[in-house]
């Protein structure tokens, strides 16, 4: 009996043998049914007529059912799998897993269709009656469900192994899929081609000449905020398209920029797939088949989109490539970007990288050749970036003798636009009303009871919230420590400086846009909408705000506190707050109306403030590179976050201990070690937690490390859900 090789979806590195019954046909990427155990697990066959070196035939189980007729996963997908697999250290059977709609359609040649020798025969007097019957019955609806030939099946068979009839899948219709876009009528604003400006044609006969090539390449498109960069990817896919290849093109969030839905829907009409996260199951399954059965050919989705069953990508797009989104922060920890690049090479593709802030590893690499850099330096149209003012909150402070989180100079501003019936855009990035309570007699700060962490207050809800494992507490009247009624509560978020606007401007019509409020299906397409319907005149919000929007109303952005995210625990935060602040600022002045930034501050002399107030990339890069390549991280570096976690506080330290103890022993050049330390949010969800830090001059250097790591822990027999891994860490909390 043949034997074939699946993967698991469980958390263990090896494949499995199981035996193929003669009534079962596989092919690589088909899902089967097996047993495990006691279990029976649903697997994905890697390879047919394998060789089980090694086993004892006896051991070995036979498939007990097969899913699907015709691969769910191409080889091509396949490959990306173990690729990911072998980067990311994650066992193959959870990626393949991952890669696939929840409720992935089970493929199924349902469907019995004559092919040419079976019309043949349909007028051939020789054919045998019954046979003949058979044969009219299908010919005459055009193929027939093999269900409804199931009395017949012995025949079926006969006619099957002749070559006159095959079996194909049934494309049922079904009622397409609204896009993401009809939620927001008016997102589709837009729906003429523009002429280019000479800049785009330049960037565009760049990316064409690339894809005309055939060959894999990846293009960086460095555009300044309102330059243009949509029309380009859209032009970029029509040339695709002609050239009879599918595209791909991920975004960060898809409820964030319902207008890029609607254009791709106005330019590519019912071509068009989206996959996001924010869809039903039912939904996401509904348009994966699509793209399987090759019924849509142009996919815009976030991160998972990825895994698109489209055949050969001739182009994938990544826009705004430098956000964080794109890295998956559960198993597998896979980066969005990254793999778009790996798929890309696999199918001989164009990759655009997108962004008017490029990740400094992005950047880097078109600098060293290894991309290709296109750059548009202005906004279409001559409109001008907007003028930004840097305010001194410390300053103000000695100035007024008061403390407000709204300067006079912001005041002013807001005051202006509500008067000449333009918008505003303010900036808060941390949601909640107050970010903690604090005991003035105790000094006691109220923490989760699962995480390190300050509960967040939240006002309308009302609640005391943990923004980490979502543990919610009632408002505590008393300190739970001491009693004593002297609570503080410190530190504004997003609802409290709403609140704040509303009382200062009881004109104003103000909305919110940050987690709480975008809660909800179609809630973020719906604030958004009224804000572009000027129905809003100011839009208060977390990083939500700066994401993509080209709302032309909007000539004032406000930023309360530019340095929010500065003091986090990651060598990024000074990317992080320049991306932001970059992004934000070019909300302003989109439309033939000059845009203004104001930017609050209590550290104005910070080299990302001041890059990000004075929109020079350039300087940024210039400086940032510098501190990178001192301190030897990324592009200088690869690093891996190695997690120790047990809910145990005594096994979380002695497991840590141990590992730290082999890895004293890996040292060698190239490689770096830093820790072990308590990981920045110690406690998490129950477990308490301590890492490892990486470096490595190469990623071969640091594979082999993280071989050994893995291999120390099983050899140890760590619980299997201690130890984490993740390459190319995006977050270290
Ligand atoms: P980016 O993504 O680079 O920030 P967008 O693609 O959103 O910029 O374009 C900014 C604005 O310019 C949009 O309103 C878009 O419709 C408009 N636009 C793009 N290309 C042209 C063009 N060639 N002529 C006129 N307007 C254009
Ligand atoms: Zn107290
Ligand atoms: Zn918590």
């Amino acid at each position: 009996m043949p034997y074939c090789e699946v993967a698991l979806a469980i958390p263990l590195e090896q494949h499995f043998f199981y035996s193929v019954p003669d009534s079962i046909q596989l092919k690589p990427g088909v899902r089967v049914i097996v047993p495990f155990g006691p279990r029976k697990l649903i697997g994905v066959v890697l390879r047919c007529n394998a060789d089980p070196a090694g086993i004892e035939p006896s051991s070995i189980k036979p498939i007990q059912q097969a899913l699907d007729d015709d691969a769910v996963l191409s080889p091509e997908l396949l490959r990306l799998g173990r690729w990911i697999s072998d980067y990311y250290f994650v066992p193959e059977g959870e990626v393949l897993a991952s890669m696939l709609p929840r409720n992935a359609p089970v493929l199924k040649r349902d469907r019995i269709v004559l092919t040419a020798t079976g019309e043949a025969s349909l007028n051939n007097p020789s054919t045998d009656g019954s046979e003949l019957a058979v044969l009219r019955r299908i010919a005459k609806r055009n193929g027939i469900r093999r269900e409804t030939l199931r009395p017949h099946s012995k025949l079926v068979q006969k006619l099957h192994r002749r070559g006159w009839i095959r079996y194909e899948q049934s494309l049922e219709a079904r009622a397409a899929i609204e896009l993401a876009a009809a939620d927001d009528p008016t997102a589709i604003e837009a729906t003429d081609r523009h002429d280019l400006t000479t800049g785009q044609s330049a960037v565009l006969c760049a990316i064409e000449r690339k894809m005309d090539s055939g060959q894999f390449g990846v293009v960086l498109l460095h555009g300044v905020t309102g330059s243009g960069k949509t029309e380009v990817y859209l032009r970029a896919i029509e040339h695709c398209l002609a050239k009879n290849r599918p595209a791909l093109m991920l975004v960060p969030e898809i409820s964030l920029t319902p207008a890029m839905a609607g254009l791709f829907d106005a330019r590519f009409g019912n071509r068009v797939a989206v996959l996001h996260s924010g869809m039903s199951d039912n939904e996401r399954e509904e348009q994966w088949h699509r793209v399987r059965t090759g019924r849509s050919d142009v996919v815009l989705g976030t991160r998972s989109a990825v895994f698109a069953p489209l055949n050969r990508p001739g182009l994938v797009i990544v826009d705004e490539e430098h956000d964080w989104s794109y890295k998956q922060e559960e198993a597998p920890r896979y980066h969005g970007r990254d793999m778009a690049i790996v798929r890309a090479r696999d199918a001989g593709a164009t990759v655009i990288l997108g962004s008017a802030t490029p990740a400094i590893e992005t950047r880097h690499n078109a600098e060293t050749g290894r991309y290709q850099l296109l750059e548009l330096e202005h906004r279409v149209q001559e409109r001008p970036l907007a003028q930004t003012e840097i305010v001194d909150m410390r300053q103000e402070f000695v100035e007024t003798g008061k403390k407000s989180f709204l300067s006079r100079r912001l005041e002013e501003e807001i005051e202006k636009r509500l008067q000449q019936h333009e918008q505003n855009l303010i900036l808060m990035n941390r949601r909640g009303y107050s970010a903690f309570v604090l005991c003035r007699t105790c000094g006691h700060s109220i923490e989760c009871p699962n995480c390190s962490i300050a509960l967040t207050h939240h006002k309308r809800f009302p609640r005391l919230l943990c923004h980490y494992c979502g543990h919610a507490r009632a408002i505590p009247k008393f300190c739970p420590e001491c009693a004593s009624e002297h609570l503080y509560f410190m530190g504004e978020g997003s609802e409290q400086i709403e609140e704040a606007l509303q009382r200062r401007f009881p004109a104003a019509r103000i909305g919110r846009l940050d987690r709480d409020t975008a809660a909800g299906r179609g809630r973020a397409a719906a604030i958004l909408a009224a804000f572009r319907n000027h129905e809003l005149d100011i839009l208060v919000g977390t990083q939500m705000i700066a994401k993509g929007h080209d709302i032309h109303r909007v000539t004032l952005v406000g930023v309360i506190s530019a340095d929010i995210g500065l003091a986090r625990p990651d060598f990024r935060a000074a990317e992080r707050t320049f991306q932001l602040l970059t992004q934000v600022a070019g909300r302003a002045g989109r439309g033939d109306l000059p845009g203004e930034v104001i930017i609050q501050t209590y550290y104005p002399e910070h080299y990302a403030i001041r890059s990000a107030a004075a929109q020079d990339y350039a300087m940024f890069y210039a400086k940032e590179l510098g501190f990178r390549q001192v301190m030897h991280y990324p592009p200088f570096s690869v690093l891996a976050n190695v997690i120790i976690k047990s809910p145990s506080a005594e096994n979380a330290l002695k497991i840590t201990g141990r590992l730290g103890r082999h890895l004293e022993a890996q040292q060698k050049p190239g490689l770096k070690l830093l820790g072990p330390a308590a990981a920045p949010i110690h406690k998490l969800k129950k477990d308490y937690r301590y890492h490892f830090l990486i470096k490595a001059s190469r990623h071969r250097i640091l594979a082999d490390v993280l071989h050994s790591c893995r291999d120390f822990a099983r050899t140890e027999n760590f619980p299997p859900t201690a130890m984490i891994i993740d390459v190319d860490p995006q977050s270290f909390t």
